[in-house]
């Protein structure tokens, strides 16, 4: 059998046919248009369910479930997004809906958290049991696997890495609280200590790389100005990877997980990024001379969020 994995984001819905072992056969994707009624971002979901299958060659005979990651909060028995603040959505029976519209099982979960499934079924974090994904974005995205399953807690809030509290009135957080981790991990953080930093010494590579338009530092610039020893930007990277570090061992000493992957745009740094981060862990992880948790790149990209989702329906479905 075939499973439909979908990657509903802010921005386009990726549905893609996932063969049993987390192969993509065939993907597809349309915008969102997420201003719309839902129903409607739910009845685009079902034609491309019905698109892609087709055009895989496979009837929908052949898909056993769907699977679907959401930027958000869903409850999976009832099909409900609680919430999914970059869609506006609340309490969107979208579950239910495409189930009666495909009469096929749906599955939900959070994206982070599919996609960390993605990369322990086919990606960086291949075979782990226990594993981790952190996606460094906008924010800090995090999911949980553990005994080869997505866990997301008690009241399916769990794996929310990016909103552990590591500062104590430290930066204020988008969640409303105060020092979230996310607040220092981030790609955002990364642009807001490059601005400080411009802002305090023109001289800065930062300063010049946007020819001082301040509006124009990414994380990018921040982490190129590093790799070329400006002063400022390396002090800010160095403070960057200290603090990622310290959520990654606060991690690997509550779960010891087999792998922590690291994705999204700062880790697009690459080497430049594990290597210091490795050795960072290496030197404050608890148990120094046991093995710790392997940290990789995550591989799968925007894959992993489609893979995952269509895993995880097939694990819901044959618990
Ligand atoms: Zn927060």
């Amino acid at each position: 059998m075939f499973y439909l994995g979908v990657d509903l984001g802010g921005t386009n819905i990726a549905i893609g046919l996932v063969d049993e072992q987390g192969n993509i056969l065939h993907k597809d994707s349309v915008p969102t248009l997420s201003a719309r009624p839902p129903a409607e971002v739910v009845d685009d979901m079902a034609a491309l369910c019905r698109k892609v299958t087709a055009d895989a060659g496979k009837s929908m005979d052949d898909i056993a479930a769907v699977g679907i990651g959401v930027p958000g909060l869903t409850i999976d028995e009832t099909g409900v997004v609680v919430f999914a603040t970059n869609l506006g959505w609340h309490d969107v029976h979208m579950g239910t809906q495409l189930g009666r519209a495909l009469n096929k099982p749906v599955h939900m979960d959070n994206d982070a958290n599919v996609a960390a499934l993605g990369e322990v079924v086919a990606g960086g974090m291949r075979g782990a049991k226990n594993a981790i994904f952190l996606t460094l974005g906008t924010g800090v995205g995090g999911g949980i696997v553990l005994d080869g399953k997505i866990f997301s807690g008690t009241h399916h809030v769990g794996g929310e890495v990016g909103h552990m509290i590591t500062v104590i009135n430290g930066e204020p957080c988008t969640c409303g609280n105060r020092g979230c981790w996310e607040r220092y991990t981030s790609a955002t953080a990364l642009i807001r200590e490059g601005k400080k930093a411009a802002q305090r010494n023109p001289q800065s590579l930062i300063n010049k790389k946007v020819a001082g338009d301040l509006d124009k530092i990414s994380a990018r610039t921040v982490i190129d100005a590093a790799r070329e020893e400006d002063a400022d930007a390396v002090q800010i990277y160095r403070d960057y990877i200290e603090a990622l570090a310290l959520g990654i061992i606060n991690l690997i000493n509550l779960l010891d997980p087999e792998m922590v992957a690291v994705g999204g745009g700062v880790a697009a740094a690459g080497d430049f990024l594990l290597e210091p981060l490795k050795a960072c862990v290496a030197s404050h992880v608890f148990y120094k001379d046991a093995p710790h948790a392997e940290i990789v790149l995550a591989v799968l990209g925007n894959d992993a969020g489609i893979i995952g989702a269509a895993v995880d329906a097939m694990n819901k479905e044959n618990a």
